[in-house]
């Protein structure tokens, strides 16, 4: 019971239980559910994804 991990929330400096998310984009450290939610989810949407080849993230950019 005593056990149960923590951690320091590297975008707020919360403390979160259990062991976080994955901040990245934003950071390379671990993040709380309430920065997952509110700022590393919109991140990733808004980063170029390249596991989804057909999909347009963006059609006003001309890469290609
Ligand atoms: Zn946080």
């Amino acid at each position: 019971m005593a056990d149960s991990p923590t951690g320091r929330c590297c975008l707020c400096g919360n403390t979160y239980v259990n062991y976080g998310n994955n901040a990245q984009p934003l950071d390379n450290g671990r993040c709380c559910d309430m920065c997952n939610m509110t700022k590393v989810i919109p991140a990733r949407m808004s980063m170029p994804i390249d596991h989804q080849p057909h999909r347009i993230i963006n059609p006003n950019r001309n890469d290609s």
